[in-house]
Parts: C-alpha cells; structure tokens; sequence
C-alpha cells in the first residue's frame, strides 16, 4: 500500500530534519473583519489548493487497496521481508489468539489489555535478540516516541541522524530536550554535539537500516562514543530485526553490542515478523521505567492479542534458512538491476525528480510488479527514488522479471 502523508505541504530543512514551514498566524483580534470573510464561508478551503501543491510537486499521495486472495502482481513494495505475513502458522497464530482472548486488547497495557500471550511474546523477543528484557507497543511509531521521549526530556541533550525515520524525528520534537541533528552518517557530528554540551544525560538516535538506502548505522563507532561520552545509544531496528545478523538477531547482534547497558533497541513486528506491534529491548530497568512513564505506552490500548499471536509464531519460524534466502534474493535483485548492494533487504533506485519516481512505479504496477516509491518529504528534493524490497520467498523467476520491468520503466 502506497503511504499516505496527511497534511503534508512543502518542507524546508531546519537543523537537518524536514519539516514543515509554520502556519502562519495572526494575533487574534489584530485582524479586519475582512480578513475572516473568505475562512468563514469554507475554513478548510486551503485544502485544495494544498492538494493541487502537491499534484504539481508530484507528491500527492493515494490509496491503492490489495484484494483477497493471491496476489495478482509481483509485490517487491512490502516490508514482510521473510515473506511471513501469509504463512499459514502465522495466521492460523492470529486466529487462534482471536478465539482465545478476542479481537481487541479491550484496555492500555496497564489495565485489561496484557495478556499472557503479550508476556510470551516479549520473553520470547528478548531471548531472539538477546535482551534483558523486551516491552511490547501497538506500533514501532510508538515504541518509538515512547522510548526516547521517556529516556530524555528538559535538560537532556538528543543527537538524531537526519536521516532517521520520521517516528524517530517526531519522538525527538515531543522529547521537550535540546535537539542536535547531525548530517546523516557522520560520526564527528555526534562527536561534536556530545562533547560540547553541558547537559549531564544524552541520548543518541539512529536508524540501524535507514529505510531509503538500507544502509546500515555506523554502530560500533557510535557506540564507543556513547561510552566515551556518557550517553545512551538508542538504535531502531525496524529493518534489521529478523534480517541482519546470526539468525536476524539485528545488527546491534550483528555489531557484537548485544546486553551493553547504555544501548537500548527498537524494532517493529510489522515488517519482517509480518503482524503489527513495536517493541523496545533494554535492561529490566529500562523496561521498568518505560512502564511507568511511557505515554505512548500507557495511555494506548495494547497491542491486539491476533498481531500477537502471529508476531510470536513468525518469529519461531525466523531462521538463519530464512534470512539466508532473503540476503540471496536482495543480492540478487541488485546485481540483475545493476545497483550496488546492500546489507539489508532494501534496494533503492535513484530516480531524481518525484513526479518521474511516481510515474516509473505506476508503470511497474502496470506490468506486473509493485515497487515502491520515495518522493519528499521522505526524501530530500531531487533524491526520489524507487524502493524494492526483497523477500525470502522470491524465485529466480521473479527477480528476472522484476529487473526487466523496472529498467523499462525508466
Ligand atoms: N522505524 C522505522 C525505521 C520504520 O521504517 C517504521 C515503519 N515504516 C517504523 C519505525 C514504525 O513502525 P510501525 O509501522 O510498526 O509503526
């Protein structure tokens, strides 16, 4: 499904993230009558003429609903990397957790909605990656602004790579501390902003995987500045849980950082584990805390015991077979499409300008293959690209074909 961005108008970069330029607004009181005369008759008028913006920047956004049943195109536009999401142990999870504890959590965590299924989920994920202990949200977006909201605030220093997913950038802005963004992948940024700063804690963020690229975080070296420094690392695993790493323990297992105390991980149970959920691993400690003061914990209904079900089923079934086969299929799209390759799933396409990306996927999804589509503002201006994920399940078959299709829709 093609994402949606909601409200979204054009952006300029300020401290590294984009973001949007600031309404402008007047004083109330200061206005003529007049000036509220056109609001007035439609105050959500300016819709339109956003929604045309973003026609003629190429970034308007739309929905393209999958039907039941087999899939009638090539789908290389997924984050079910291990090609779970169907598996017939994983749904058969899903709908055996329904008929056990219901189709909703009925409650926050806090009151009705954990149950023992949450509980065997979360030992389960902290044995995988090798954690003391695992913290399930409903989604990664709130894991995320849950862990680095609830790890930071006044008087704490956050240093964030400015290519980090949006969740991470809106957890920075809700976080109320001092935001440094840094250039992405340039370990004397972090350097610079921790080393300078006079506030006693600092948390620094980054994707493991940056979704766009699939490159990986510099972690070991991040990681020896943290402990230089006195900070904490927190590493969001989205795209590399379940696919880097021994057995897709992730690339904090993959960097050998496994069970340090100033690390703390994220990851999402949407893209490999093929269900829904985000879960944040750390000490007992750091879970501890999370519970208590996490809003985006606490004052959300848990995670639907059927994503449940079928998170701890797909992750049973991650295996290094499985995780092999996905590294041959992503090696293999990148040769057959002669871009370079990358340590993760992804592999990206530069196209350049938006409207020319958007045109390149609907003429893919004409003949036969879903790809995916980066234009701003989840990219920069002039860097939109087409975006194909590889999965375990692909053939040799399907690889031949998705090359064919892509360079011929350049
Ligand atoms: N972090 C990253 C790097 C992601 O790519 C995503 C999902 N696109 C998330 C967090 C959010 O995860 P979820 O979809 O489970 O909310």
């Amino acid at each position: 499904m093609v994402a949606v961005v909601p409200g979204e108008r054009p952006t300029s970069r300020v401290r590294g993230h984009r973001r949007a330029p600031p309404l402008r607004s007047r004083p109330v009181g200061c206005q003529s009558d007049s000036v509220y005369t056109d609001s007035a008759q439609d105050p959500l008028g300016w819709l339109e003429e956003a929604s045309r913006a973003r026609r003629e920047a190429g970034v308007e956004r739309c929905l393209i609903p999958r039907q039941p049943g087999p899939e009638a195109v090539l789908d290389l536009a997924s984050n079910d990397y291990l090609g779970l999401a169907r598996h017939p142990a994983v749904v058969s999870a899903c709908a055996a957790a329904a008929q056990d504890y219901g189709a909703g959590a009925t409650g926050s965590r806090l009151v009705t909605g954990t149950t023992a299924l949450h509980e065997e989920l979360e030992h389960a994920l902290a044995d995988h990656v090798g954690a003391a202990s695992a913290l399930v949200f409903s989604s990664g977006y709130l894991a995320n602004l849950g862990a680095v909201t609830a790890l930071s605030g006044p008087g704490t220093l956050v240093v964030s790579d400015a290519a980090n997913h949006a969740s991470l950038v809106d957890a920075c802005r809700l976080s109320r501390a001092r935001l440094v963004v840094v250039p992405h992948g340039c370990v004397e940024g972090f350097e610079r902003a921790l080393t300078q700063r006079d506030e006693q804690r600092a948390l620094v963020v980054t994707d493991a995987v940056f979704s766009v690229s699939g490159r990986l975080a510099p972690l070991v070296e991040l990681h020896v500045l943290v402990r230089r420094t006195g900070a904490v690392l927190l590493v969001d695993e989205a795209h590399s849980v379940g696919v880097v790493g021994p057995d897709g323990r992730g690339a904090v297992a993959a960097a050998g950082l496994v069970g340090e105390p100033d690390i703390v991980v994220t990851a999402t149970l949407s893209k490999a584990f093929g269900s829904s959920g985000g879960v944040v691993f750390g000490s007992t400690s750091v879970r501890r805390h999370l519970v208590s003061t996490a809003r985006s914990f606490i004052f959300d209904t848990g995670l639907a015991p059927p994503s449940a079900g079928a998170a701890l089923a797909a992750l049973r079934l991650t295996t290094q077979a499985r995780v092999g086969a996905l590294h041959r299929a992503a090696h293999g799209l990148a040769d057959a499409l002669g871009v370079p390759r990358t340590d993760s799933a992804v592999v990206p396409v530069h196209v350049g300008d938006a409207t020319a990306a958007a045109a390149a996927r609907d003429l893919c999804l004409a003949r036969g293959v879903r790809v995916g589509c980066f234009r701003p503002p989840s990219v920069p201006q002039g860097q939109s690209c087409l975006r194909l994920t590889a999965r375990a399940d692909l053939t040799a078959d399907d690889i031949t074909l998705a090359a064919q299709v892509v360079r011929s829709a350049l």
